[in-house]
């Protein structure tokens, strides 16, 4: 490719909405360029990165015994409310109308069309298993989409679906699904951690997350997933799903008798702890909540946070969001009192379901708030002057340094990408379907799933994320564009322009991905965007082409050489 007719537009700026590395340089160096919020445009280069990973996923996949397929990306209404899913999916689910108004909707995911291809096409145990797979478009309508591919509306998924006869089918095919991404990524030049997580809403039991660990203090925050880590066993999971065993902690408040006190303006914990100059480790706090409509106590030892997802799914929730003011006000005036955010307890809230983490379980001689303004109650004990809830879960967020339930190691914390997450999908979708097959026995049995996704598109802001520098992006070889730039100094000087030819035709005809930089363009201007663009090699014809030397660079190290021309092409075929 020359230089002068590829279709790349370099910037001299960063584009002013963008806050992470990878959107900042994907934009600047011309891969992307924004249609709508996101939703982009992948030129010609991006185009080609992207059908890399493609490339390296379908190796892997079909290896892995899948085949690959194409479904719809507009879906049919029925099949959703076939699943239950219709009402449940929530905003992100883009829904339209055709022109008989029949309801139809994007494709987010594709478990439902899948499902009702093996409902048609799988009779028998004999036919199974089977996984299938496709790389496609997806939309989401992301509440915040933002950070460019990381989180666009629409973006490139690999997915795939596997069809089992009974769980240890599932096992199998879940493992060999694990080691194909391990592959996968590995090939694309990413390191990532396999870690538990939520499995949101998919479904199912198990499920866990590719991540590419992005550093904390990096200067932006890519990394949207915190990664909670055992560095002793290995045990990993995101924020969702940890679990963790507490620090020992101070639990006696020391407070005589039950007593009511005055704490005036003290609406957070920190406010309160200090005025009653007792640590946070022995206030049960209590957050209002609200679950799919419905309103939620949620009560936790003081020092500690909720965590979102953990309290939804103890309710079997899909959309969770912490109460307005207006509907504290509304509770308050319900169960006759009138306290704000800050003093609110459990007893005696009505129209209110109640919820504690195993953290204030243990709770003696606590302070709580008793839904009057500007008090609460001190030397509080369960059972004597408030119930403990019936439903005690871990709603908790992990914490660094939190011990380990595996091996009561200190866990730690980093920032990770998710990149791929693989599902243990059960029956879920196959008996809400109807999707059965005929096992040896004669009965039917609705099939056992598995699901699977790669972002394509993510993948490749992740490799920027992970691999970049001060001048531009510097992609992994596999994954790059071209492998190659090859750039004469200077376009006045026949010499350097006809070696550097030269060069390119030689290894145009020996099949390696190369740019020639033939622009009319000042040295400075084409190292620059050779460096933006993050080729990998680049071969420099300058003035040492009297001496028969070029300058061979790898954009990772850059380290620089002077070796021949024909030492150059050589060693470029030989990578
Ligand atoms: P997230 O938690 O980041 O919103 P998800 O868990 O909802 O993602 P999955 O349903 O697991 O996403 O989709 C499979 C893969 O698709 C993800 O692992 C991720 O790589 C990619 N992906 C999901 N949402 C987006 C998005 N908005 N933009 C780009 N890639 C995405
Ligand atoms: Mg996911």
């Amino acid at each position: 490719m020359r230089m002068s007719v590829l279709f790349v537009q370099t910037l001299r700026e960063y584009p002013s909405d963008a806050e992470v590395i990878s959107h900042k340089l994907l934009v600047r160096a011309g891969y992307i360029r924004k249609l709508a919020n996101g939703i982009y445009n992948y030129l010609p280069l991006m185009w080609r990165v992207l059908k890399k990973i493609e490339n390296i996923v379908r190796e892997e996949m079909d290896k892995a015994g899948a085949q690959e397929i194409l479904m719809p990306f507009v879906q049919p209404a029925e099949l959703w409310q076939e699943s239950g899913r219709w009402d449940v999916y929530g905003k992100e689910l883009m829904r339209l109308k055709d022109r008989h108004s029949r309801e139809m909707c994007l494709g987010p995911t594709h478990e439902e069309v899948i499902t009702s291809i093996a409902r048609e096409g799988i009779r028998s145990y004999k036919q199974l298993p089977v996984n299938l797979y496709q790389i496609q478009s997806k939309f989401r309508d992301e509440i915040r989409p933002r950070f460019g591919l990381l989180r666009g509306r629409e973006f490139i998924m690999k997915d795939a679906y596997s069809f089992d006869i009974d769980e240890a089918g599932l096992d199998k095919s879940y493992q060999i699904m694990a080691d194909a991404y391990k592959r996968i990524f590995e090939r694309c030049g990413l390191e990532t951690k396999m870690v538990q997580s939520d499995s949101g809403a998919i479904g199912g039991s198990v499920s866990h997350e590719f991540m590419v660990l992005v550093n904390e203090d990096s200067e932006n925050n890519a990394g949207e997933n915190d990664v909670f880590y055992c560095p002793k066993c290995g045990y990993s999971a995101n924020s969702n799903h940890a679990v963790s065993l507490l620090k020992e902690a101070l639990t006696d408040g020391k407070f005589g008798k039950a007593q009511i006190v005055d704490t005036p303006n003290t609406h957070s914990i920190e406010e309160l702890s200090k005025f009653l100059n007792i640590p946070a480790t022995v206030i049960c706090k209590t957050l209002i909540y609200v679950i799919d409509g419905k309103y939620v106590a949620a009560l936790i030892r003081g020092d500690r946070t909720i965590e979102e997802t953990k309290l939804m799914n103890a309710f079997q929730g899909n959309e969770i969001r912490i109460a307005r003011n207006d509907e504290i006000e509304e509770i308050m005036n319900n169960s006759g009192f009138s306290a704000v955010a800050g003093f609110i307890g459990p007893k005696g809230l009505k129209g209110v379901e109640i919820i504690a983490d195993e953290t204030v379980k243990d709770l003696k001689n606590f302070v709580i708030g008793i839904n009057q303004n500007d008090k609460h109650l001190t030397g509080a004990n369960w059972g004597v002057d408030v119930e403990l809830p019936s439903k005690i879960c871990d709603i908790r967020l992990a914490e660094e340094n939190d011990k380990c339930v595996e091996c009561q190691s200190e866990l730690k914390v980093t920032k990770g990408i998710e990149v791929g997450n693989i599902f243990k999908l059960g029956t879920k979708y196959s008996k809400a379907m109807s999707a059965t097959f005929t096992d040896k026995d004669g009965s039917e049995k609705p099939f056992i799933m598995g699901c699977y996704g790669i972002g394509i598109s993510r993948t490749a802001a992740a490799a920027v994320e992970r691999h970049h520098d001060e001048h531009g992006i510097i992609w992994p070889v596999a994954i790059a564009p071209y492998k190659v730039i090859v750039v004469p100094v200077s376009d006045q000087d026949e010499t350097q322009m006809s070696v550097a030819e030269s060069i390119y035709q030689k290894l145009l005809n020996a099949g390696v991905e190369v740019i020639l930089d033939d622009r009319a363009e000042r040295a400075g201007v084409k190292l620059k965007d050779a460096d933006l663009i993050g080729i990998p090699y680049r071969i420099t014809v300058g003035k040492t082409i009297k001496d028969n030397l070029v300058e061979f660079k790898e954009r990772a190290s850059n380290i620089t050489e002077n070796i021949t021309p024909e030492q150059a092409i050589d060693r470029i075929i030989a990578m």
